[in-house]
């Protein structure tokens, strides 16, 4: 029989990227004993790769911005999909979470005047987004490290996997986990669990995130009966790096664009100026004079095209490419080269500056880059409450990438990370409430027996298939089949091999012994991303309209019933089971300011 480790605490945060770690501060803040669980080192969760800036409304910049104007910006950038509650307390406490970031030594770009610096981003009426650089996220992970470290009530278990939640009466209660090192298990019970694992990348090709995303948050949540909401919101990145072919998909910051870059084609054409959707003309210039009085800094100038929605951006490179206007590695040309000097490029894209000459061997001071679209962010994820963080299942929180609502149909940059701030803060909180007002639950010990053995299985001798063949397999079919452009043919055939593939999973084959063992990890974190794809091309095939980040060649308008829907994800006896759900109706005077053409 397996021997293992046993562990108590009060909370159970799985996940320490800044959300994670924001929750893990306030769960121990409250006086909960924490323990804070990470599949990679700490300090290199995904957050860490974060460029272009945390969005708040301090008005540092422009003092006509507020946290009503950030709302709206949100709800229209999400498509009318997000959850308002979560929208607008997002946008009302992000400058306080910021500024308290500050207060625990984060120190962003100033303006002249000695405030926080703050940049203009897709989406975002005013400059916004409080940034370090291009290397925001490395500054907001090292602050709220730094403070993990010195609370005395969290302990840290570094490259440690959660591979189960344990349930029992329908509540979260504990989690199985192994250590990467070693190969030994941990179980470890609490009151409550905070699900903080980021996105799910992976399971896509061409992607800007890392090894990390392998969606096991969504899925843990999944089997352990929690619902997920808004799968099929998967979004792609403008503007990832198209060559050379070993990085394709690396991130180009939108804050290059955010300081004045454009996007020509292979006719030199500033070709957006030909994309502007009707809910955003008001605001956008039509002309490149109209868009160089913005780049000049008049006052009162609209934004340029280039800063329209991810979503409308990434459709028109596409676009451009499928009639013939690509660059030569089937993209666009992103230009700031021949819009800002070469020194304030290296001060301000410092990241950008190294990327493109380390990799790409090209200097982007002097020539433009080569981009396209690349999965970047998941905008669906695990159902909560707006105002606790909780989950549909009892004990379960979840906050950050691996939790939906607050994005909707698309995310504007820069929204990611004041809400890992925002909705860390708060789901530590209630977790921790929850966990103090609660008794142990103590549950039979063949539960944990039979999750051990689970975890083990890849190891066992009948087994055949190779992981990273299924991995490449798996890959193909996202890319083929639930990408950036879907349809109902090609959504049925892709669900079928999904099916076909989740069946063959069970049959994955770790090789070698348990330390550092990179083909048992994968044999479960497969698993997790079958799972998650299945959620996301389920919901996509549900969702027949294109709405944000989902594009149905079927379905290419909005549809004003589903666009009052959220598509929920439930486990059931027999499967996944689809449910539609109305989402939450936004007061009148809201929904008017929203609806206002321009603020
Ligand atoms: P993460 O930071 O990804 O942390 C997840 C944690 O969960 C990690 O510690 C991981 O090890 C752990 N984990 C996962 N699975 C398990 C498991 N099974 N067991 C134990 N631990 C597990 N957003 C912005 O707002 N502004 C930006 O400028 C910006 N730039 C970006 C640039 C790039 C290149 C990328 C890829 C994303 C960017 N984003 C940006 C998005 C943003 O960085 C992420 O959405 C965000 O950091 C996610 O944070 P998180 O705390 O939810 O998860």
């Amino acid at each position: 029989m397996e021997e293992f480790e046993e562990r108590k605490y009060d909370v159970l945060v799985i996940g320490a990227g800044a959300a994670g770690m924001r929750a893990a501060i306030a769960a121990s803040n409250e006086g909960a004993n924490v323990c804070l669980v990470s599949k990679s080192l700490l300090g290199k969760a995904h957050t860490v790769m974060a460029e272009g800036g945390a969005a708040a409304a301090l008005g540092n910049v422009d003092e006509r911005d507020n946290w009503k104007v950030h709302f709206r910006d949100t709800i229209k950038g999400g498509k009318h999909l997000s959850n308002w509650k979560m929208a607008k307390i997002h946008a009302e406490q992000s400058p306080e979470r910021i500024l308290e970031l500050e207060k625990w030594g984060a120190v962003f770009d100033r303006t002249k005047d000695g405030k926080i610096n703050q940049r203009n981003f897709g989406g975002h009426r005013f400059p916004r987004l409080a940034h370090v650089g291009d290397r925001t996220g490395l500054e907001i992970i090292r602050t709220v490290q730094d403070k993990v470290i010195h609370q005395e009530n969290i302990d840290i278990f570094v490259e440690c996997t959660v591979a189960k939640i344990i349930t029992k009466n329908e509540q979260a209660v504990g989690a199985i986990a192994y250590y990467r090192s070693k190969g030994n298990i941990v179980a470890i019970f609490a009151k409550a669990i905070i699900v903080a694992t980021g996105g799910i990348g992976k399971a896509y090709r061409v992607t800007s995130n890392s090894w990390e995303y392998t969606g096991d948050g969504h899925s843990l949540a999944y089997l352990a009966g929690a619902d997920l909401q808004d799968m099929e919101f998967v979004q792609f990145h403008p503007t990832g790096m198209v060559w050379p072919p070993s990085v394709k998909g690396t991130l180009v910051t939108e804050g290059v664009r955010g300081e004045g870059g454009i996007l020509l084609n292979n006719k030199g054409e500033r070709f957006m100026f030909n994309y502007i959707p009707e809910a955003f003309a008001a605001e956008t210039a039509k002309s490149e004079n109209e868009a160089n009085d913005w780049l000049n800094g008049k006052e009162g100038a609209m934004r340029p095209p280039e800063l329209l929605t991810r979503d409308v951006v990434a459709k028109a490179i596409m676009r451009e490419v499928k009639e013939g206007r690509g660059s030569p590695h089937g993209g666009a040309f992103l230009d700031i080269a021949n819009r800002r000097e070469p020194d304030y490029i290296k001060k301000k894209l410092p990241s950008m500056y190294h990327q493109f000459k380390e990799l790409g061997d090209l200097d982007i001071t002097e020539e433009p880059m080569e981009v396209g679209p690349t999965t970047h962010y998941m905008m669906g994820g695990i159902s909560v409450d707006a105002e606790t963080g909780a989950s549909s299942l009892k004990g379960m929180y979840a906050a950050g990438e691996a939790a939906a609502g607050l994005h909707g149909a698309n995310r504007l940059g820069g929204n990611s990370l004041s809400d890992l701030l925002v909705f860390g803060n708060i789901s530590g909180i209630s977790a921790a409430n929850f966990a103090l007002k609660n008794e142990e639950i103590s549950f039979s010990r063949n539960i944990l027996k039979e999750a051990v053995k689970e975890t083990l299985e890849p190891f066992s001798k009948e087994k055949t298939e190779n992981p990273y063949h299924l991995h490449h397999e798996l890959q193909d079919i996202m890319e083929m089949h639930a990408g950036i452009v879907r349809e109902e043919e090609s959504l049925n055939e892709g669900i079928e091999k999904l099916k076909d593939l989740s069946e063959r999973v069970k049959n994955a084959k770790a090789t070698g012994d348990r330390a550092y063992n990179p083909s048992w990890h994968l044999c479960l974190d497969m698993k997790n991303m079958i799972i998650t794809s299945l959620a996301v091309a389920e919901a996509a095939r549900e969702r027949r309209e294109s709405r944000g980040g989902h594009t149905r060649l079927d379905y290419p308008e909005y549809d004003k019933e589903l666009g009052m829907i959220n598509i929920i994800i439930r486990k059931g006896p027999d499967g996944l089971n689809i449910i539609k759900s109305d989402k939450e109706i936004m007061p009148e005077d809201l929904q008017s300011y929203v609806m206002k053409e321009t603020v």
